[in-house]
């Protein structure tokens, strides 16, 4: 059993991934910056037998990550940075401080928690970071610059942290989903997201556990090996090198 922080787990994607790793019988830490959300989580996955705690966390804030830290029963032996938002506008009509508040969230928020765990899961000589990308960070997408600029930057931090720590034990990975069947997705409007499901060969949008199956296995200890990987879960709609 190791003990593992999501974050952005009270929902869509992360809560999925918290579920089945909590099915996979890990301890699950649910970190959102809704804690009301992030305790039902827990709880659903204490109901189905498994072990959680609950944790307020906002990633784009240092004290926050400190209390969530400080708060937390057991050290994090595998972090999965899964908090995310998205604001969809031409980059000429972008609101600057909006761009930056995105990228605190979506990238810089990925750095922050993982500087955090990194010098114990060193220490301890295993660790494994797994980072939720996206499609839309492999190829871009209209009205996305500045989703895709954080998430393509998450995809080159992954290789250069996976680097940096290959030597100690400690594992850096991303997953970039395509379409995954969540609140961010039903924000798009029916006829273009009408349009995007006909470009996905499979037929349909994923689903958050078809995303947490790629968690449960770069987590764990079989995976030791893989490490400044891209894994691309799109149902066929991207085929990307990487
Ligand atoms: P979602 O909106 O359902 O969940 C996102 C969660 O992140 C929410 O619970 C929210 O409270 C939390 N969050 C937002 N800002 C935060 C912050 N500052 N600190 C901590 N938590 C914060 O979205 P989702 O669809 O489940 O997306 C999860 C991840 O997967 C995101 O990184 C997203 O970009 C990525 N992704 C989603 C899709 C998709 O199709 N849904 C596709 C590719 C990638």
């Amino acid at each position: 059993m190791r003990s593992i922080l999501i974050t952005g787990a009270a929902s869509g994607i992360g809560a999925g991934i918290a579920l089945e790793l909590g099915r996979a019988g890990h301890h699950i830490i649910v970190s959102d910056l809704n804690p009301d959300a992030a305790g039902e989580v827990a709880r659903q996955i204490r109901e189905a037998g498994g072990s959680a705690e609950a944790v307020a966390l906002d990633v784009t804030s240092d004290e926050s990550v400190a209390a969530a830290l400080a708060a937390i029963s057991r050290p994090v032996e595998v972090l999965v940075n899964n908090a995310g938002l998205q604001h969809v506008a031409r980059l000429e009509e972008f609101p600057m401080a909006r761009w930056d508040f995105l990228v605190q969230v979506m990238l810089t928020g990925v750095a922050r928690l993982t500087r955090a765990v990194l010098p114990g899961m060193r220490e301890r000589g295993f660790g494994r970071i797994i980072n939720i990308s996206s499609i839309n960070g492999q190829k871009g997408q209209m009205g996305q610059t500045n989703y895709a600029a954080a998430k393509a930057g998450v995809i080159g931090f992954t290789k250069a942290l996976a680097l940096e720590n290959a030597a100690k034990g400690v594992t850096v990975n991303c997953i970039c989903p395509g379409y995954i069947d969540t609140d961010m997705v039903a924000a798009v409007p029916e006829d273009v997201l009408k349009k995007i499901i006909a470009g996905i060969p499979v037929g349909r949008l994923g689903r958050a556990e078809e995303i947490a199956a790629a968690v449960v296995y770069l987590a764990s200890d079989a995976a030791g090996f893989a490490t400044g990987s891209v894994m691309t879960i799109n149902g066929g709609q991207y085929m990307a090198n990487g």
